[in-house]
């Protein structure tokens, strides 16, 4: 394995050395995969300043939507092109299962190619009933120079769910990635420089968030921060904007329910539970990580989920066969097994898991499912990230949903039923963007993912994502002569 070296990527070209680099470590194996330059405010202001170039200047915002989608598709095409290449990196950085991770590229690919249907569609609108010799047009235009804040969950696809609609409607972005999985954010940029981005569009800096991230957020000439991330680092993010009164989206932190009725289909529903929370390490914001059952098939239930979790497989994350591979980093696994440790001692009954993985050179937890939890309980509470899933039994549909909402997050809640009734009544009442029915952790480009309470605001994908990325001025013509109103 050669270990791949990152510059800065400004301007259209990568720099040509750093001070001094980031090393990044595989968390399954420990060796060394990875160095990224630590940037520092010097290097953020150069990014800011190539992107400020290219939109006040450059021939981006000013190209057709067709010229636009043209090079969006051809960015796509490359992507393909280097898919293993690219597979392989979020493998190495993030240690998810290879199969999540190739899932991710052609989740990133499909981004890619909607976004660009909308470049062609991005339009205003015309009011022409405001009286005689009145007509308003509302113009969308591009939002101006972004600042796009990204976690290491999902370094390739969070960054795909922002970078090409921010492109589609013609703004220039500067991106700063995660410190532990930056790689792929330099790929993306260096191949979309490839596809025909201008110089200056799309920039990517690396290093520490509490310097660079926030030397970014509070950047003056940033017109609008798109973050994804944790909700302690969210606040942050909204004070640094408050300082030149900048827009911002937030989609920050989860604790889902996924609540499963009796007259469900159980089988999928088995499935839906374990992918709900053991996806992605369970290293994933819409992690279905609150499980409740209703009583009536709780026990035989709650069984047959508790086994399925034992049979996972943990370990390499390039074994095509593996269902969990490594927590992020040393210090994450800490935190995780802290949650455990409290879930026992607070109570809740441990029906398998529980433990980090013995004789193992990564950061590995076994899959851990609680039962009896309750609501006074740390699991029920805190996003745990990782392969922690805490099951709650009910008995009413009035009692599941006061359960599901008693949460400061509002991101995503799943729902099993048969019964139509059941789903439309529960959706309605879940204070989350997101609710799913009879599926789990399911999406496309064309839907919208919002938080809501502590998981944030603004959209992210679909058209409503698309319009974060623009802004509406609005010009009112007057023909013919006006009436005076002043002069005499
Ligand atoms: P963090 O909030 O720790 O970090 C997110 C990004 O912010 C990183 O790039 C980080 O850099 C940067 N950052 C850190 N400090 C600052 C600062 N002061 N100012 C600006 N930026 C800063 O999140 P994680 O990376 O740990 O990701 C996990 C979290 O992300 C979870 O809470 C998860 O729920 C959430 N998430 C939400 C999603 C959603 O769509 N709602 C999707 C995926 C994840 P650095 O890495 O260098 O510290």
């Amino acid at each position: 394995m050669s270990t791949r070296q990152y510059t800065h990527f400004i301007n259209g070209r990568f720099d040509g050395d750093a001070a001094s680099y980031v090393d990044r470590k595989s968390p399954a194996s420990g060796e060394l995969v990875a160095r990224f330059a630590t940037g520092d405010v010097a290097d953020m202001d150069r990014a800011v300043a190539a992107a400020r170039a290219a939109f006040d200047h450059g021939p981006w915002p000013r190209m057709s939507g067709m010229e636009r989608a043209e090079v969006l598709n051809k960015f796509a095409d490359l992507i393909r092109k280097n898919f293993d290449r690219l597979v392989r990196i979020e493998v190495e950085e993030v240690g998810k299962p290879i199969r999540f991770a190739r899932g991710d590229i052609e989740g990133s690919v499909g981004l890619i190619r909607y976004a660009a249907s909308l470049a062609m569609q991005m339009s205003g609108s015309t009011y022409t009933n405001l009286g005689a010799n009145k007509t308003a047009l509302l113009m969308r235009e591009p939002v101006g120079v972004v600042a796009l804040i990204t976690p290491w969950n999902f370094p390739a696809l969070i960054l795909m769910q922002k970078v090409p609609f921010a492109l589609a409607a013609g703004c220039a972005v500067v991106v700063k990635p995660s410190e532990f999985t930056s790689g792929s954010a330099f790929e993306l940029a260096a191949l979309a420089a490839e596809a025909g981005v201008p110089n200056g569009v799309f920039n990517v800096v690396s290093g520490k968030g509490s310097v660079i991230g926030q030397s970014l957020a509070e950047h003056p000439g940033v017109d609008f921060i798109s973050f994804t991330g944790s909700t302690r680092i969210g606040q942050n993010v909204i004070e640094a904007s408050a300082k030149n009164i900048v827009k911002t989206s937030l989609e920050l932190g989860g604790k889902s329910a996924n609540i499963v009725f009796a007259d469900a289909d159980l089988d999928a529903a088995v499935d839906g539970a374990l992918m709900g929370v053991f996806f992605n390490n369970g290293e994933c914001c819409v992690s279905g990580s609150r499980l409740f059952v209703q009583s009536s098939i709780a026990e035989e239930f709650v069984r047959r989920v508790s086994e399925s979790a034992a049979l996972l497989k943990v370990g390499n994350p390039f074994d095509e066969d593996t269902d969990i591979g490594a927590m992020i980093d040393s210090k994450h696994m800490s935190t995780v097994m802290g949650f455990v440790e409290s879930g026992v001692s607070e109570g809740a009954k441990l029906l398998t898991g529980g433990s980090a993985v013995e004789n193992s050179a990564g950061n590995f937890v076994q899959p851990t499912v609680f039962d009896h939890v309750t609501p006074q309980m740390t699991i029920f509470k805190e996003e745990i990230f990782g392969p922690v899933l805490s099951v709650t039994r009910f008995e009413t549909l009035d009692e599941v949903v006061a359960l599901a909402n008693d949460s400061i997050y509002g991101l995503s809640n799943y729902v099993w039923s048969k019964n139509i009734d059941t789903v439309m009544t529960v959706a309605s009442r879940l204070k989350s963007g997101w609710v799913q029915a009879n599926t789990v952790i399911d999406g496309a480009p064309q839907l919208p993912l919002a938080g809501v309470k502590g998981s944030g605001f603004g959209y992210e994908m679909g058209q409503a994502g698309f319009e974060e990325f623009t802004q509406i001025k609005t010009l009112f013509i007057h023909t013919g002569s006006r009436q005076p109103v002043f002069a005499k």
